[in-house]
């Protein structure tokens, strides 16, 4: 990242940052000149509790460097109130960083419906509101930058996270959805899946591994998806420890079958190895709901099955 790429002017409204990889955002923007809304409920990483200590601290880091920046200490599920935090210290909202977030691992036997329940609150109803709320502010700019927060959890399946896999691969959907309906007014909507220590992690990971995963090296994949000369739009985005990188969905060649009484079992069967090939045929790889449409034209000239 260019040591000089600046915020300065921007409203950042970050999510969770009072710990972890929000709060190594929060410092950043701040550092940077941008106006900052700190948002942190405090709780602990199940979800529990309350306390406004968490995002006090880092404003106070920040102010005492010489930035901009307030508190905002109001779950994820009134994201409306966090955005007028930023409407009425600043006068609006340029950045939303959809990063709270919170873990209720269970194995899928043992879920119950409160640990199903909280992590589709705070993950996706929280990235929902936060973002409803900011929407029109975007819209009316013609400026809007969006990051929302998924996780290999979400993309790969994770033992013991049906819940937490549930609530990020949907965040992945609603980024994608918000990139294709934001464009036209400028509002550019990405996704990472970080992975960094955090107390999230600290438990789960070995020493040696957690040293190398710094939350301070996620920041400057979410500076540069943040800038305003950035216009890339609808990525998914892996990073940590250095590793940056982008994914896409890849659709094997697959096959083309007529529709009438020969479409049966028997003709999936029979065509089945090129319906998996990913090797031989050439892949696709689509990003929208009817790139597959332009082949049913096709499909009319086949012969039966
Ligand atoms: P963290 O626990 O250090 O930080 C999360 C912050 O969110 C905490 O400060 C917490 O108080 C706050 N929070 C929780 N519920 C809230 C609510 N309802 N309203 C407002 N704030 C709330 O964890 P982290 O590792 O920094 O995680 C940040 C994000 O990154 C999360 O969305 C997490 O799922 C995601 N993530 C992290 C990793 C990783 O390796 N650390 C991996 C994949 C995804």
């Amino acid at each position: 990242m260019p040591s000089n790429m600046r915020f300065d002017g921007q409203t950042v409204v970050i999510t969770g940052a009072g710990g972890g990889l929000g709060k190594a955002y929060a410092l950043f923007f701040g550092f940077r000149g941008a106006n900052v809304v700190v948002n942190d409920l405090g709780s602990s990483s199940k979800g529990e509790g309350y306390s406004s200590k968490a995002a006090d601290v880092v404003v106070d880091e920040i102010k005492k460097a010489g930035g901009n920046a307030v508190a905002n200490y109001d779950s994820v599920e009134f994201g409306e109130r966090i955005i007028e935090t930023a409407v009425k210290a600043f006068g609006s909202v340029h950045v939303l960083i959809n990063n709270a977030g919170i873990l209720r691992d269970i194995s899928f036997k043992n879920m119950k419906d409160p640990d199903w329940d909280l992590i589709q609150l705070v993950h996706l109803k929280g990235a929902f509101t936060t973002t409803k709320a900011a929407w029109p502010v975007f819209r009316k700019q013609k400026f809007g930058r969006i990051i929302n927060t998924a996780s290999a959890a979400g993309l790969y399946g994770s033992f013991g996270q049906a819940n937490y896999s549930a609530a990020k691969l949907g965040l992945v959907g609603f980024t994608e959805t918000l990139a294709k309906e934001g464009a036209k007014y400028g509002i550019v909507a990405n996704v990472i899946a970080p992975i960094a220590a955090s107390r999230m992690t600290q438990t789960v990971m070995p020493e040696d591994l957690l040293s190398m995963l710094q939350p301070e090296w996620i920041v400057p994949l979410v500076a540069h998806l943040a800038h305003k000369d950035n216009e890339e739009t609808g990525g998914i985005y892996e990073a940590g420890a250095g590793f940056v990188s982008k994914l896409r969905w890849e659709r094997s060649e697959g096959a083309l079958f007529k529709t009438d009484d020969s479409f049966t079992p028997a003709a999936i069967l029979a065509r089945w190895t090129e319906i998996m090939d990913f090797e031989s045929k050439t892949p696709q790889y689509p990003s929208g709901p009817n790139d597959f449409m332009s082949l049913l034209e096709s499909a009319r000239e086949l012969p039966s099955n």
